[in-house]
């Protein structure tokens, strides 16, 4: 019997992995995972993006640990000395907005950014214009920008998280979680693909977009589907200056990547499918006319490459689903449906998820307003502003 088995090896599970047996290293913790290289995982093909520019306190905590845990983490990561190499590029967070509602929102969460000591200037058209003389602003109403904010590299992250999690005694089983056997109200024990059973004290749900599977073999249902996201790699030769993340609200988003840029493009209409590749044509379409208008240099651009990975998204409210189920196994905990914000606060979640088991309680951060309770109670609690 395990003390606790971690379904999904993922900066969610590795994280969850790594704060408990930072505070109890004697622990038996056993990560579940079929797909250790990660090519599939939502960690390792994320954007990577690690941003304050949240509403919700909670969310804004969550990133500010998240932004600590990060830049800590070639030494804090390290096994036998040899530290994790992570690329870490602090080039800020800039998201424009252009019609009057975003306008209002944008205000309203700025006074809260600043109150938890966040760093975030409003800048209107010209102010962004003097900024960064490449984007088109006559149409931008206000823009936020937050200049400590950064993207890291999600593969060395997800990869190196899980090294550690290992070094520090958790097992590794390359399998596939099949079944769930309960006794009583709560599980007992997990069945694996190669026909072995595992049997934990606790045991956790960190498997992203797979999640939802494995919810409905314990009988309940969350509202979180996989979202396909199709990621497009270009390059200009045109000069442009040096960007961060940056959003052109509601329409396209870009950062810089290697030589070039990435954009994504989320396909609601492929909502609860799982695709492997994205649609050539459907930059053009989708993508490009918002590039171009934003950033008139990038008329002329060429797409290198494109893959599809997959959004945990919670059809709810877009936020991470957290804890337990009401009414279901208080031993089986879940944490998905973080949509697009999920790399940042995997430490945050992973730490929280540490003490539900260890303490029965969040002790450092109380994250219940992402419990699951409000799902059943109908309560949805919406990021205001922008959302990914
Ligand atoms: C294109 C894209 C861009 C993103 N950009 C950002 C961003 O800029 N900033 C940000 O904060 N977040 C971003 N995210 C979101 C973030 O990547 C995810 O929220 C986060 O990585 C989810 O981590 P996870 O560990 O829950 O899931 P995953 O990384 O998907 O890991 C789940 C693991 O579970 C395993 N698994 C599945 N089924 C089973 C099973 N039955 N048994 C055992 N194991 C199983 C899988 O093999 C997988 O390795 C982005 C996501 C995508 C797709």
């Amino acid at each position: 019997m395990h003390d606790v088995v971690i379904i999904g090896g993922g900066l969610y599970g590795s994280s969850t992995a790594y704060h408990l047996l930072e505070r109890e290293p004697g622990l038996d913790v056993c990560i579940v995972e079929p797909d250790p290289g990660f090519e599939h995982a939502a960690s390792a093909r994320s954007n990577g993006g690690v941003r304050i520019l949240f509403s919700q306190a909670e969310s804004i905590q969550m990133s500010q640990y998240g932004h600590a845990f990060y830049a800590a983490f070639p030494d804090a990561m390290a096994v036998d000395g040899e530290p994790a190499p992570l690329d870490l590029f602090r080039r800020g967070y800039l998201i424009m907005a252009t019609r009057p509602e975003q306008v209002a929102d944008r205000s309203a969460n700025l006074e809260l950014q600043r109150s938890l000591g966040c760093r975030v200037e409003a800048l209107d058209a010209a102010g962004l214009g003097a900024a960064f003389p490449s984007l088109r602003t006559d149409d931008v109403r206000m823009a936020v920008h937050a200049p400590d904010d950064m993207w890291i590299d999600p593969y060395g992250a997800a990869v190196g998280l899980l090294r550690k999690a290992r070094a520090m005694g958790a097992s590794l089983r390359r399998a596939r979680v099949v079944g769930v056997e309960s006794a009583g109200r709560n599980v007992r024990s997990v069945r694996l693909d190669d026909g072995a059973e595992l049997a934990g004290e606790w045991l956790v749900n960190a498997t992203g977009a797979w999640a939802p599977e494995l919810c409905r073999l314990v009988g309940f249902e969350v509202p979180v589907v996989p979202l396909p996201m199709m990621v497009y790699y270009f390059e200009t030769r045109a000069e442009i200056d040096s960007f961060g993340v940056t959003i052109d609200q509601g329409n396209v988003g870009f950062r810089p990547e290697g030589a070039g840029f990435i954009s994504l493009i989320r396909r609601l209409d492929l909502a609860g499918q799982f695709r492997w590749e994205a649609d050539p044509d459907l930059f053009e379409a989708r993508c490009w006319p918002g590039l171009a208008h934003r950033v008139p240099a990038f008329e002329s651009l060429k797409v290198m490459s494109s893959y599809c990975c997959h959004y945990a998204m919670n059809r709810f409210d877009g936020n991470l689903l957290l804890g337990a189920w009401p009414g279901q196994a208080e031993n089986f905990l879940i944490a998905t449906g973080a949509s697009g914000h999920g790399l940042q606060h995997a430490p945050a979640a992973g730490r929280a998820l540490s003490e539900l088991i260890l303490d029965r309680r969040f002790r450092t951060l109380d994250l219940s307003r992402f419990g699951c309770d409000r799902v059943v109670e109908n309560r949805p609690d919406p990021e205001r502003g922008f959302t990914a």
